[in-house]
This record gives structure tokens, sequence and C-alpha cells, in this order.
């Protein structure tokens, strides 16, 4: 891919919208090109209206699976596109808005993306949530910590007990994890602390679900360009985003979706469980 222009300054409210954004995310429309790898599976991507998401559920509709997609109420603009992604593809696309810091919500998503799609293969607990402040912990509130660890970490434990229901032998489990759970910024203290904990818990589940074949994984991004980032960081920080990395600049959500088909791909990954994956420009993931 190209080196990165810089981004301009730009700042939205969270969760952030996909159109609002300078430059559009390359999501892999043009580029990615399916092989039938995931041939009649039935995904939920949590978050897969934009982002690492919207490039999860494209490519995964390109290998041949179903999918539903979760997001908040006010993402609707960003998950009827994907779902017209999705069936463009050929496949199914079921929309689930809701909040998934909603504990009944989140543990009834699963349950209404098997009735959408006639079963459940794969969960991506994708969601994800952060806010940028100072450097110091005094900066920390306790409404802020609660809305990044109820979304990271309580909704991805609730969601995986519902969807538990639902998977087969077979069935695949992939966590977002990031690189801030090995390189940790001090701005991000209570963000960071959740993506560790998500790799512990990737491995948790991995030992236990393992005897009933279900695989479990993480995928660890680096710095990507989603609505994430206007949405989250100051905004004079976005033209250096993604420029401390070896390879020099931020990566795209379309250069992250090929870690989760693998993952999700009983073809290729039949004995990969328990692990997480890096696709970091080159940061260290251990
Ligand atoms: P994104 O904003 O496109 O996706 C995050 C999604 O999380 C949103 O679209 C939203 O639908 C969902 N979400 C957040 N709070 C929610 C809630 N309360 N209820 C329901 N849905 C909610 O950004 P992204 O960067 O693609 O993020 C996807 C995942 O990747 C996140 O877990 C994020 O932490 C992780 N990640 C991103 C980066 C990066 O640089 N963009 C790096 C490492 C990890
Ligand atoms: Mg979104």
């Amino acid at each position: 891919m190209a080196p990165q222009e810089q981004f301009p300054p730009q700042q939205q409210e969270p969760p952030g919208l996909t159109g609002a954004m300078d430059p559009t995310p390359d999501h892999g429309e043009q580029s990615y090109r399916g092989t039938g790898r995931l041939a009649g599976r039935r995904a939920l991507i949590t978050g897969g209206d934009s982002g690492i998401g919207r490039a999860t559920a494209i490519a995964f509709a390109r290998e041949g699976a179903d999918v539903a997609i979760g997001y908040l109420d006010v993402e609707q603009p960003d998950a009827e596109e994907t779902a017209r992604l999705v069936r463009e593809a050929g496949r199914t696309a079921c929309l689930l808005p809701g909040d998934l810091t909603d504990e009944a919500f989140a543990r009834g998503i699963a349950q209404q993306a098997a009735d959408g799609l006639g079963g459940l293969d794969v969960l991506v607990n994708n969601a994800g949530y952060q806010m940028a402040r100072g450097t110091s912990i005094d900066t920390l509130d306790s409404a802020e910590m609660d809305r990044v660890i109820r979304t990271n970490l309580y909704a991805l434990l609730w969601v995986t007990q519902g969807a538990l229901a639902h998977l087969p032998s077979g069935g695949v489990i992939i966590n977002v994890s990031s690189i801030q759970a090995y390189e940790p910024s001090g701005k991000l203290v209570d963000y960071a602390s959740t993506k560790a904990a998500i790799n512990n818990i990737t491995v948790n589940l991995a030992a236990e679900l393992g005897p009933r074949g279900i695989r479990v994984n993480a995928v660890a991004p680096g710095p990507i360009w989603t609505p994430l980032q206007p949405a989250t960081q100051e905004a004079e920080h976005l033209p250096e985003f993604g420029t401390n990395v070896p390879l020099g600049r931020a990566g795209q959500p379309a250069e992250v979706a090929p870690a989760l088909v693998f993952l999700a791909s009983d073809g290729d990954a039949s004995y990969v469980s328990g692990t997480v994956l890096g696709v970091t420009g080159g940061r260290p993931v251990f």
C-alpha cells in the first residue's frame, strides 16, 4: 500500500461516523477477493458497522459467510452501508442496533444473530471504546472508566456467554485486542488495561472451549484509520497518527480483515487457538 499522506486534524463525537472522515478509510471494498474460505458460516461481528468491523464483514461475506452486525443506534448510516456491501456479495446481512453496555442487550445479541442467520458459527468481539485523556492517572474519571471497561470487558464477556448457547463444535471466537496491551500509552491507561485483559480472557476461553471444539484467538491491531480515532484522540495529534510504527504509517481496516479471515477459517487455522495475531505495522506483540 502507498505511504499514507498526513491525516488532516479533525474531531468527531464518539462513536464517530465513516462519512465524516477525511480521508475515507479503505475497508477492502475494491480489493478484497474471497475464495470460499468461510462458505456457509454464520458470523456475528460486534461494532461491525465501521472500521475493522466493516472490513471484516466485507471479507467474511466475500468468503461466503452470512453476517450479523451489532452497532449503536446513532451509527445506523454506517450499519446500512456495511449491510449493503454484505448483500452485494450475495450473503445475508442482519442489523442489530443496541448498546452493549446494557447487560440484557449484550447477553441477548447472539440469540438475535442466530435467529436472523439460522444459527451462529463465528463470534467476533470487535466493539470497543477508548478516550484519550491527560497522561496523569489523576485525569481518570469514573464515568469514563465505566464506559471503557463495560464496553471492552463486561460486554465482551456477556456477548460471549450468550454466544456459547449457539456455537457448535467447529465454532470460532475472535477477540479484538490492541498493540495497547503490549505498549500501553499513558493517555489510554484504562483502555490499554482492558486490552491486556482481553488477551488473558482469550487464553482462558481457549483452554475452556478447546475440549468443545471451539477455537478462541485474538487480533491485536496497531494504529488503524477508523472512526474511533477522530472520535477519541485530540484533533491536533491526528496528522502524526501511525507514524511511530516501523512501517511508518497507519494501517487501513482492509489490512486487518485478512487476519480475522485466517483465524475464522477452519481450512487455514484448524490448529490455531489461544493466540494473539498482531497487525501492528511492526510494533511487537510479545
Ligand atoms: P470503530 O469505531 O469503527 O469500531 C468500534 C465500534 O464499537 C463502533 O463502530 C461501535 O459500533 C462499537 N461500539 C462501541 N461502543 C459500543 C456500545 N456501547 N454498544 C455497541 N457497540 C459499541 O473503530 P475500530 O478502530 O474499527 O474499532 C474496532 C476494535 O478495534 C475496537 O475493539 C478497538 O479497540 C480495536 N482497535 C482499534 C485500533 C485502531 O487504531 N483503530 C487499534 C487497536 C485496536
Ligand atoms: Mg462505528
